[in-house]
């Protein structure tokens, strides 16, 4: 048997999301056939992913693949999984791949698991962990189909090396030229480091009284190499873009540091952050519910306490 996991690329590197999937896949099955397509990867980026468990890497490069269709792709994956004899696709949810995991799952007749939380349990069928209603709840579901299609989260495991750089393999997807969508244009916000993406995140809330005192937020994120973000009423006020907003309205993230400042810690943002992987939370008010969420908490006025941190992270670095 084999594993098939869909990779994606940014600006010629594999996404982080991507080398989760082949760690993922590598901890239930020896044989784990990455498959890239389209023309975004970088060759050399791809072969690293021999590193975390990839024993073959497949590259279909050619450019028909680059408009976004669905069908397209999730025809070439269905494919290699056929003349694989691969029985479980895994991939990381992401705004293509969640779709692309659909399609498969139409096209092979297989049970569907999207934000999947943690590895399989095979002791009894094989129960995937999902996180539901943004991350409040968690729901555990046999895929009793032989075929099956895993959409990981962000974060879903800790990835380590387990495999060294290998070679990869072109090959030629017998798919119709043609798809049926095309994405037009993609509108980039600004700043470097893309919120939904982010390995670091700082945020700040209304205890941060006005939009003039956010340099220092921008200051502790730029040495920290963070993305930054904040509250809803922040981001209501003009205070911050409103693509900064995080919670159950805006823009849910997984990173592994999310640090708080001045922010009280409301259901409704908690649920766009409870999966971070360290939470840490300075707040002037001791019973300030976001607390109870943090690993790290600093009871501490903002204005001394930031300053402070950044002066010591440059110290240090
Ligand atoms: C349907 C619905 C959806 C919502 N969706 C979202 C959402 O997606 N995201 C979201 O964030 N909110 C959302 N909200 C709003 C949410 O309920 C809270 O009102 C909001 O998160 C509070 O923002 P805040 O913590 O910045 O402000 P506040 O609640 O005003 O808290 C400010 C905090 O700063 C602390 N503070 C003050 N001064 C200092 C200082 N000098 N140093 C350190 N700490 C200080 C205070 O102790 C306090 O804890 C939603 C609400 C509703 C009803």
């Amino acid at each position: 048997m084999s594993i098939v996991v869909f990779v994606e690329s940014s600006d010629k590197k594999v996404k982080k999301t991507s080398m989760e999937a082949v760690f993922y896949a590598s901890k239930i099955d020896n044989n784990v056939i990455a498959v890239a397509l389209g023309s975004a990867h970088d060759e050399s980026q791809l072969g690293e992913l021999g590193k975390w468990g990839a024993t073959d890497v497949l590259l279909d490069s050619a450019n028909k693949f680059d408009s976004g269709d669905l069908s397209l792709s999730a025809s070439a994956i269905s494919e290699v999984m056929k003349t694989k004899n691969a029985k479980i696709l895994v991939l990381a949810t992401s705004p293509f791949g969640s779709g692309l995991a659909a399609c498969v799952a139409v096209q092979l007749n297989a049970s569907l698991a999207t934000n999947v939380a943690e590895l399989p349990d095979t002791s009894s069928g094989f129960v995937v962990k999902r996180s539901i209603f943004t991350g409040k709840a968690f729901q555990n579901v046999n895929l009793t189909n032989e075929n099956k299609v895993i959409a990981i989260k962000k974060n879903a495991v800790d990835v380590v090396e387990n495999g060294s750089v290998i070679n990869i393999s072109s090959f030629s997807a017998e798919v119709d030229g043609e798809g049926k969508i095309k994405v037009k244009d993609v509108d980039m916000i600004q700043g470097d480091i893309l919120l939904p993406e982010a390995e670091r995140v700082v945020s700040a809330g209304r205890g941060l009284k006005g939009p003039e005192n956010w340099g220092m937020v921008e200051e502790l994120a730029s040495v920290l190499k963070a993305a930054t973000a904040c509250s809803k009423p922040v981001s209501d006020m003009d205070w911050r873009p409103h693509h900064e907003h995080v919670g159950q309205t805006g823009i849910k993230v997984s990173p592994q540091l999310y640090i708080a400042i001045g922010i009280s810690g409301a259901i409704q943002h908690l649920a766009g952050v409870n999966s971070s992987k360290t939470i840490v939370v300075i707040n002037k008010d001791p019973e300030a519910p976001f607390f109870k969420e943090a690993d790290y908490g600093i009871v501490g006025d903002a204005f001394e306490v930031v300053p402070k941190l950044i002066e010591a992270l440059k110290a240090n670095n």
